[in-house]
């Protein structure tokens, strides 16, 4: 991203004084931004808590209903990610005044009459630091999406499905629900790797990836545990069948043969149930899921095993 101070953006201006308005409309329009007017300081106050609220505004300091000392002062109280930009304009020109405006929370401080030159150019500081907040922002996003999401299959990775298993895990403890998990394993994938190469091997854990994903309810979770392992995540009232719902899934995949650069490759998955009695940990879920994967394994592959553990006795 190019930090560039004469980059457009949306500014509101609230000022009750045409001319003064008027002139700052003209001059930033033809700088060629998009300018919100207003007069008074409710209206401005209005303004800046939605959503989209303009990035940059000029606030009068002597303004009808409210005036622009009291519109900063509320607008810092909204805590928002991407703050708006506030310069102060007014005739007050003591240094006592100036003072107080920066200590309300306004950004920078032009003194009417302004002149056209300043008024570009402490635009484009706050352009800048705009552009600045937003680069910011999206690294920050970038961070947490690297973190949380496997970057082969763009499934979420091990750690944050296993965080939401927990949560899962408690919220249907909470709601009387049953918390089923799927481990599944790609069947033989390291022939496809031996026999294809590793990129068509990667096409495959994608392929999979994406048909799971189309597979499951919208409010069940996929993830990528490592290697050929998913999880899925589902949960159901008491007494559904849990093997059955993994089982179809199984019996989809494996009836769709996934493309690559190597042609269209059939694959076959083993699934290890395991459905939560209420008191069940973490830990046991994922032992038991992964005994019931062993079995299938043992038993042939291409095949759904579960292993449902019952509460544990009182005492
Ligand atoms: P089984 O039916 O017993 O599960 O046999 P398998 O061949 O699937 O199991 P094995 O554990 O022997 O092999 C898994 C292979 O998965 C070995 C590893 O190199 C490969 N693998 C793990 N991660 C990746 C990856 O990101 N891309 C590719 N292409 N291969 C991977
Ligand atoms: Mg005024
Ligand atoms: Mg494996
Ligand atoms: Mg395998």
């Amino acid at each position: 991203m190019t930090i560039r101070g004469d980059t457009p953006v949306r500014i509101l201006i609230a000022e009750d004084d045409l001319t003064s308005r008027t002139l700052l409309v003209s001059l930033l329009e033809k700088a060629g931004h998009e300018v919100i007017e207003t007069r008074d300081g409710m209206e401005a106050w209005r303004m800046l808590r939605m959503p989209d609220a303009p990035r940059l505004a000029i606030l009068d300091w002597m303004m009808p209903e409210m005036d622009g000392i009291d519109v900063v002062r509320r607008v810092r109280g909204l805590r928002t990610e991407l703050p708006t930009f506030i310069i102060m304009l007014t005739c007050r020109d003591t240094k006592a005044d100036l003072i107080h405006a920066l200590d309300s929370g306004a950004d920078d401080y032009l003194v009417k009459p302004f002149d056209a030159g300043e008024l570009r150019a402490r635009m484009g500081v706050g352009i800048r630091i705009i552009q600045l907040q937003e680069a910011l922002l999206q690294s920050r996003e970038d961070m947490a999406y690297q973190a949380t999401h496997d970057p082969l299959t763009g499934l979420p990775n091990r750690r944050a499905i296993l965080e939401h298993l927990e949560r899962e895990r408690e919220r249907c403890i909470r709601n009387g629900e049953m918390l089923a998990i799927g481990m599944c394993d790609v069947d033989r994938f390291k022939t496809i790797n031996d026999t294809h190469g590793h990129q068509t091997g990667d096409e495959v854990l994608c392929g999979i990836a994406h048909l799971l994903r189309e597979s499951v309810r919208s409010y069940d979770a996929v993830g990528r545990l490592g290697g050929e392992e998913f999880l899925i995540v589902a949960a159901m009232p008491v007494g559904a069948d849990p093997w059955q719902l993994f089982d179809k899934l199984r019996q989809q995949l494996c009836r769709t043969p996934i493309v690559t650069r190597a042609g269209a490759l059939p694959v076959t998955l083993s699934i290890g149930v395991c459905a939560a009695a209420r008191d069940s940990s973490l830990d046991e879920m994922l032992a038991l899921a992964d005994e019931a994967l062993y079995q299938a394994k043992s038993q042939g592959r291409n095949r759904t095993v579960c292993n449902t553990r019952r509460p544990r006795e009182p005492g």
